[in-house]
């Protein structure tokens, strides 16, 4: 009896959000590949300074730089940021303890800690992932204050003492990357997040199958519509319920396919209409909410209604090589000012009711 637990779980694993979706696999392999240069220049740096053993250990950088750029671009991301978040730290100990705290390497710190630390507020880390954040995140800072106590008690292992103006230089490279390097995650991520999130809304306001707005949205649409029109003087407010005819048989003798297509070729008429300044969403399977363009009259919505029925009546389309007609049923209502929204649409769905009862391919106002 548990196949249906079994199955939850399965699907659960299945689609589970990649953890790291926000960033992907390009901007990994991007900021790794910018570190990569980075160290070049510190290479070029060390070189100057004559100080071997940085020379020594930027070079490793240089080859796990390298690594990690290679492992981005394979999309093996946890690898890259392990790689990354390591050296960096590493390589940020191992210079403040070669050259002082005097070249700024310690201004890293701030760079890491704000790349490791802000995905800790993404909704779908697991517990461990978020201890990891945390842990790693508290290294950092005990890093930067224990660095900084060293220094300034004179316990720093330094050996390599490099020029003041050479170290002030660093100082400033180091500042503007350190620093840089939070603006740089800072601003990929929030575009990343907001692209993310412009796209989800969007998803949650259209119809999959026909790109028009859902019922959702159509409905907050009247929702608003209905209460401007309580509050302006002379409202003008009126909607259309519009439904395919025997749909279902469309359906049955074509397939859900062809049907499919048929509810498409229905919204590039309700298009047309949209630079008049009708707005529409589907309401439900094969019918459609309309609401009236503001500048129409009562009459006019008719006729424009009675145009796109017989529109629809002439016209011929060609699906999977069939070659279809169909015919729609609208019920239309005006809005006054004591009707609440559901008065409103129940109207126009009464008035749909009595186009299909009197035979269909009509409208009823
Ligand atoms: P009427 O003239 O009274 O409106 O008859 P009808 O057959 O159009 O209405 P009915 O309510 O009996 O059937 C509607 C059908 O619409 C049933 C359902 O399978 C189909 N349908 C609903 N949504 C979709 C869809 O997204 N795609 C397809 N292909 N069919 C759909
Ligand atoms: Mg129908
Ligand atoms: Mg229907």
């Amino acid at each position: 009896m548990n196949t249906d637990n079994d199955r939850l779980v399965f699907r659960d694993r299945t689609y589970k959000d990649n953890e790291v979706d926000y960033i992907g696999q390009k901007q990994f392999a991007n900021v790794s590949g910018s570190l990569f240069v980075t160290h070049l220049g510190l290479e070029l740096l060390y070189i100057i300074l004559g100080c071997l053993p940085m020379m020594i250990i930027n070079i490793i950088s240089i080859l796990v730089f390298a690594v990690a750029t290679g492992a981005a671009k394979k999309g093996m991301i946890q690898l890259t940021i392990w790689i990354m978040i390591t050296e960096v730290y590493f390589h940020v100990v191992f210079a403040s303890f070669t050259l002082g705290l005097s070249c700024g390497f310690q201004l890293w710190l701030f760079g890491s800690l704000t790349s490791i630390f802000i995905p800790f507020f993404m909704p779908n880390l697991s517990r461990k992932q978020k201890g990891q954040i945390a842990g790693i995140s508290f290294v950092i800072v005990c890093t930067f204050l224990i660095l900084t106590i060293l220094d300034d008690n004179g316990m720093m292992p330094t050996k390599y003492n490099p020029e003041p103006q050479v170290a002030r230089l660093m100082y400033y490279f180091n500042a503007v990357l350190g620093f840089g390097s939070i603006m740089i995650y800072l601003g990929i991520y929030i575009a990343k997040m907001s692209a993310k999130s412009n796209e989800l809304q969007i998803a949650a306001d259209h119809d999959f199958l026909t790109g028009i707005y859902n019922r959702q949205r159509i409905q907050k649409i009247l929702d608003a519509e209905v209460l401007r029109a309580q509050e302006v003087e002379d409202s003008n407010l009126m909607v259309a319920i519009a439904d395919i005819d025997f749909f279902k048989k469309i359906n049955d003798t074509y397939g859900h396919i062809v049907g499919d297509e048929a509810l498409k070729d229905l919204t590039s008429f309700f298009f047309q209409r949209m630079s008049e300044g009708m707005l529409f969403g589907r309401w439900g399977g094969e019918e459609f909410l309309l609401i009236a363009p503001e500048n129409k009259s009562y009459d006019e919505f008719v006729r424009m209604m009675e145009d796109l029925r017989k529109q629809i009546e002439e016209h011929e389309f060609n699906s999977y090589g069939e070659h279809i007609r169909y015919t729609i049923s609208i019920g239309i209502a005006a809005y006054d000012k004591s009707m609440t929204v559901e008065n409103l649409v129940n109207l126009a769905d009464d008035r749909l009711y009595q186009a299909k009862e009197t035979g269909r391919n009509k409208i009823v106002y």
